[in-house]
Order: structure tokens, then sequence, then C-alpha cells
């Protein structure tokens, strides 16, 4: 059922000994893993294939940049191998491995530390999670949960089912693209799904697909076993540099994600983790490539939100003019900020939500505020080509 796992460049014969004496210092620092089902995929022929940029390392992962924990997870951990941020989810971090290593992970200190994040043991997490009966989500996470053998997944699924509020369990999983044979070839684990997702309480499925060319006839056919078990299927996926960044790929993905009713949810702006700076993007390109792969989109597969991952909650970005952006807490650590709307100068240098600095107006949308006349005078009425409050997009 599992792969066999490649850890090594020396095992990967697109790869030339020149090649893998240049990329040794980026292998001391981040581990590179996957398996022959995944480098099937790539196009040796071009040096900057993007299934080759997504899992082979590049040297450009050297160059100092970001921080190892970009938002600030550690602070959202209430017992051992649980993180709990948003009021109704709860994370549990069940696994420390996953089917590969994407280059650009935000996680990769959970693979360069000893994962004291990751607990196996999972009664602290549990416990915690029958104490509060506002976690109606559990989001099984890790690295990933299908890494997992399927008696081990199944005793954790069964677990979450004695306790009653826990409505929505999510896996989230890159194993549909990384080795869709993981699902194949497993009819335990469909099984598992079928019993535990019944009624009210569904199993989600978050998976992560990147590019177009991971949605192979096997990976259809993963998820398509998936849907029948009864699994909803979403799908969110970083913008990233050399990967997805063309408008008409994203446009690709989001499309064919729609027509095998896999469901888009979050377009993430690149964390900037450690190692990720060839794989950035300034967050108003990001937001332009985003708005322009979704003008090419049906209702359907445009239903993505483009978000960063702050520590302080799900950030929106929801709109640009040539002089502000506008951003809105989609979700919130702190639930006074839920629907919080902001307005900052332009800043095309941007990165990430801390790079803006220039605050032009507050509000909370569907709260007075935002609409109350004087904010709106004092703020978005001043703004060019802007009438009433209503943000123009791009
Ligand atoms: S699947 Fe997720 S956790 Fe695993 S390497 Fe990729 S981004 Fe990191």
């Amino acid at each position: 059922m599992d792969p066999t796992y490649i850890v090594s460049l020396d095992k990967v014969a697109g790869i030339s000994a020149q090649e893998r004496a240049r990329l040794a210092p980026v292998m001391d620092l981040f581990a590179f893993r996957s398996n022959d089902y995944y480098l099937s995929l790539i196009d040796w022929e071009d040096t900057k294939d993007p299934i080759r940029r997504l899992i082979i390392p590049t040297l450009e992962e050297l160059e100092p940049w970001g921080r190892l924990d970009p938002s600030s997870e550690h602070l959202y951990t209430r017992a051992p191998g649980l993180q709990h941020k948003y009021r109704e989810t709860a994370l549990l971090l069940v696994s420390d491995l996953c089917g590969g290593l994407c280059r650009y992970c935000f996680r990769k200190r959970l693979f360069i530390e000893d994962a004291r994040e990751v607990n196996k043991e999972l009664s602290g997490g549990l416990a915690y999670i029958r104490d509060h009966p506002e976690i109606t989500n559990v989001l099984l996470t890790g690295g990933d949960p299908l890494v997992l053998d399927t008696g081990r997944l199944r005793d954790i699924l069964a677990r979450l089912r004695e306790i009653e509020h826990v409505r929505i369990i999510r896996i989230g999983t890159k194993m549909p693209a990384y080795y869709p044979y993981r699902i194949l070839n497993d009819p335990a684990l469909l099984d598992a799904i079928r019993e535990y997702s019944l009624g009210e309480k569904s199993i989600y499925i978050m998976a992560q697909f990147n590019h177009p060319r991971e949605l192979t006839d096997a990976a259809c056919r993963a998820v398509a076993l998936l849907q029948d078990a009864g699994a909803v299927i979403m799908n969110q996926t970083p913008l990233i540099r050399g990967i997805n960044d063309d408008p008409a790929v994203l446009s690709r993905l989001l499309g064919r994600l729609s027509f095998i009713g896999v469901n888009p949810y979050y377009v993430f702006q690149c964390r900037p983790t450690t190692g990720n700076r060839p794989f950035a993007i300034p967050v108003e390109e990001s937001y332009r490539i985003f708005e322009q792969a979704r003008a090419t989109c049906s209702g359907l597969s445009k239903q993505a939100r483009f978000v960063m991952s702050h520590a302080t909650g799900k950030i929106e970005v929801v709109g640009m003019t040539d002089e502000y952006t506008f951003f809105k807490y989609n979700q919130a650590a702190d639930p006074d900020d839920i629907g919080r709307f902001m307005v900052y100068k332009s800043n095309p240098q941007a990165y990430w939500f801390d790079d803006y600095t220039d605050l032009v107006d507050e509000g909370r949308l569907g709260g007075s505020d935002l609409f109350d006349a004087g904010t709106a005078d004092a703020g978005i009425a001043g703004m060019p080509g802007e009438t009433g409050g209503s943000p123009g997009v791009l």
C-alpha cells in the first residue's frame, strides 16, 4: 500500500551527479522525500517543469528569508499535538511525515527539528476537545494523516466520533496528489470513511492539488472513491512561483477540480517560511494572478478565497485599486476580529500582512461602523475612483 519512499537524490535518475553535488547543502538543511509515482510526473527535459520545482530541491532555498513558524502556530498549542486557534476548530497534529516533501512547505520545522509539536499519544488532545463543546470541527493534520496505517487512522476517527459535539472531521492530505494508490489500494480506508462519515457528522478531505498535472487518472479515481465513501473533498493550494503562478494554469486547476466535484476552498499566499524565498510572490501580484485566473472560471470553480494564514487569523485579500489594498478577516483568533475590514496603502513589495503598515481605514463588514457615513467619508470616499464605500477589485 505504501510507496517506496525515495529520500536521496542519488536514487533520482533525472538528476545529474553535478547537480546532486550542487544541491548537497540544501539537502543538509531541508530533507527530500518523494516516490516513483510522483517523480514519474516530471518532464525531465524541462528544467522549469512545475512538478520538478515542487519536489526537487533548488539552490535558492538557501537564501536567508522568513521564519520557521511564520504563522506563530506554537502560540495556539493547548495540549500536546493539539492547536486551538479558531473557536469551532481544533487541529490534531497526528503525523510528522508526508507522502512527499513540498519544497515550499510551511511546516518544514516539523521535518527539520525533532517534531515536538506532533504527538503520537492523543489522550491529552482528545481530553481537551472533550472539554470544549464549542469545537465542532477537528482537523487531522501534521504531516499527512494518510501516512499513518489505516488501523491507526481508524482508531483516531473512532475516538473522535465518541465525542458528541465533534461534527466534522477534516483530514488534511496531499496523498491524492503524491500517491493516489494509498487510497486506490486500500478498501479498509474507504470503509473507515464510510463508517465515520454519516448524517450530520461528515468527513472532509482537505486535499492539496497545486498543479493540474497532478490530476492524473489515478488521482481522479482516488478522489471518486473517497467521494463514493461519503467524504466531501475540498482543495487548498498556495500560490507558488514557478508552479501555479500563471493565471491560465491556476484557472485550469480550479476548473478541473470543480469538474471532478472537488470544491476549491482556499488559495493561500505563500507563507514567509525559512527556505521559501524562491517560491514566494508578493501579495498584490498573487492577488492579481488569482483574480485573472478566476476571470475564466465558472461560478463553481471560482469559489476559492485568497487568504493569508496570519498569526492573528485567516486574512482574505478582497480587492485592490492602484493605491489601496483591501483585507478582511475571514477567520480570527480573536472573535471580535471576524469580519474586520481593513484598507491599507498598497505595498507592491509586501510578501505578508505584516508588511502593510499604512492603515487608511478599518471597520467591520456587517457591523455598523464600516457603513457609518462618517467613517466612510473619512476613508473610502476619499479614494480615487471609489464612491460610497464599495471597494474596487484590481
Ligand atoms: S503536504 Fe503539507 S505538511 Fe506535507 S510537505 Fe507539503 S505543505 Fe508540508
